[in-house]
């Protein structure tokens, strides 16, 4: 778990913010602006700190109403294995109250508090108080093989079932569970791989600091389009493999931090480089631009997982966050080009023969996709923008709006619409992606200049 942030809104908060303080290795005191004096960091809006601190996964305790976190924090809330514990303790110590974070320590935080108060926490977790455990969420040293189970199964045991417990672990033996010898409902300690269900769960023991890699993308440049979840995986991770244009485009996150930047062209070495920091501990980002698993690194990092196969891979905690792909970004700064079938095609030859793609063309212009060019041209790829045209020629009229997108979401953002007939090789670079309009898309011209692309939903 990260260090806590005690978030406190005055100076009278101060106490008993400190004495929490003692016991929280790292901790960290937060407090408003003009309104307290002894703290450590000051902020002057509560909400977007709390916020931005849920974000990165900060452990949040606010000495304030349990009331005024719950307001803040409700926009955010949607997954709660993602989510930090939040505690709200009274301002004078007399409650402690875990909020949020129940399958992440918030039970175990809130205890520690309780106990340095000389309060009782305010556990409100059922299974917790019953059992002194959550199925779950178990302790570090153990991963559930089945997550999807453990809700139902603990309901059971809430409503009266037994539990037979298999192998062995201290916190198990520890713990309240209603264990009789011949239940049917199992929870089985293994480190052999086993199929778990809605009546057995199963938890593998896992060596402690096996490695995390997560796989991520920025969106297309902007920091406003890059996800809260994105952001969070940056801010907690430890190395950063990639392509140097995409790390530098977050390099405020890596600072002090593993940069393992590389050539664009190795995209399987550097997938292999990815999942061996994992194997010893680390905790990796492999960076993409838009989306990771749109003509980026995602795949890399299967195709190396699933072709080699290394059995030190086996433990590695993967994770996939999405990103805004580039022909998101376009369409929506031109209005809904892609708004009925589309598909994407990327027009560099380097890992797939030009024959493929220039079959592929012909068939998408004859199904009437919209289409999207990823990767139209480059210094050493020039030609291949007018052969498409060419193709495409043959399929569309030469009034068919096309979409050229360029630097989305970057300083040099640049977005023009033209027709077919007189896209030409020049209007684009690496950095653009062109939306090819189907039979049915559309051009708005407005009266302030303005134009809009469409692509109507109906056909009728
Ligand atoms: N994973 C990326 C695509 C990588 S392939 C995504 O989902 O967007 C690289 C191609 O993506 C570029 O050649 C270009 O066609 C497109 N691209 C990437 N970033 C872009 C941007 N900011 N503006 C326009 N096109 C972009």
């Amino acid at each position: 778990m990260k260090p806590p942030a005690i978030v406190i809104l005055g100076e009278a908060s101060v106490a008993v913010a400190q004495q929490i303080q003692s016991v929280l290795p790292g901790a960290k005191l937060y407090g408003l602006v003009g309104r307290t004096q002894t703290v450590e960091v000051s902020y002057d809006n509560f909400g977007e700190t709390v916020r931005e601190l849920y974000t990165a996964g900060t452990p949040i305790i606010g000495v304030c109403a349990a009331g005024i976190l719950i307001r803040t924090l409700a926009p955010l809330l949607s997954d709660k294995r993602a989510e930090p514990p939040v505690i709200a303790v009274a301002e004078n110590g007399s409650a402690v109250v875990p909020l949020l974070g129940g399958l992440t320590g918030a039970n175990e935080l809130a205890k520690t508090i309780a106990h340095t108060l000389n309060i009782k926490p305010a556990l409100t977790a059922t299974g917790q108080l019953r059992f002194n455990l959550v199925l779950e969420s178990p302790p570090a040293g153990y991963r559930l093989s089945n997550p999807e189970h453990a809700k139902s199964f603990t309901s059971d045991l809430l409503a009266g079932a037994t539990v037979r417990i298999i192998g062995h672990a201290p916190w198990l033996s520890q713990s309240n569970l209603p264990v009789a010898a011949d239940s049917t409902n199992v929870i089985e300690i293994t480190d052999r791989p086993t199929i778990g269900s809605a009546t057995h769960l199963v938890y593998h023991p896992v060596a402690l600091g096996s490695g995390k890699l997560s796989i991520i993308g920025t969106g297309p440049g902007a920091a406003r389009w890059m996800s809260p979840e994105v952001k969070a995986i940056l801010q907690t991770a430890t190395d950063f493999v990639g392509y140097k244009t995409y790390l530098d485009l977050v390099a405020d996150f890596i600072q002090g931090k593993q940069r393992h930047e590389s050539d664009n062209r190795v995209e399987l070495d550097r997938a292999r480089h990815a999942l061996e920091l994992a194997a010893a501990g680390r905790s990796v980002v492999v960076v993409s631009s838009g989306d990771p698993g749109i003509y980026a690194m995602a795949s890399a990092v299967f195709e190396v997982l699933d072709r080699e196969a290394k059995p030190e891979w086996q433990a590695i905690d993967i994770h996939v966050a999405p990103g805004i792909s580039a022909m998101q970004a376009a369409a929506a700064a031109i209005g809904a080009p892609l708004g009925h079938d589309f598909c994407a095609i990327s027009l560099s030859d380097i890992l797939k023969p030009w024959e493929t793609i220039a079959q592929r063309i012909a068939a998408a212009a004859q199904a009437d996709f919209v289409i999207a060019f990823y990767n139209p041209i480059s210094t050493q790829r020039t030609w291949q923008l007018t052969e498409a045209q060419t193709i495409l020629l043959q399929w569309r009229l030469p009034e068919t709006p096309v979409v050229l997108a360029r630097n989305m979401g970057r300083s040099a953002e640049h977005i023009e619409v033209v027709s077919l007939n007189q896209l030409s090789q020049s209007q684009a670079d690496m950095r653009t992606v062109i939306l090819i309009g189907s039979s049915k898309t559309r051009i708005i011209q407005r009266d302030n200049g303005k134009v809009w692309v469409y692509t109507p939903r109906s056909y009728v």
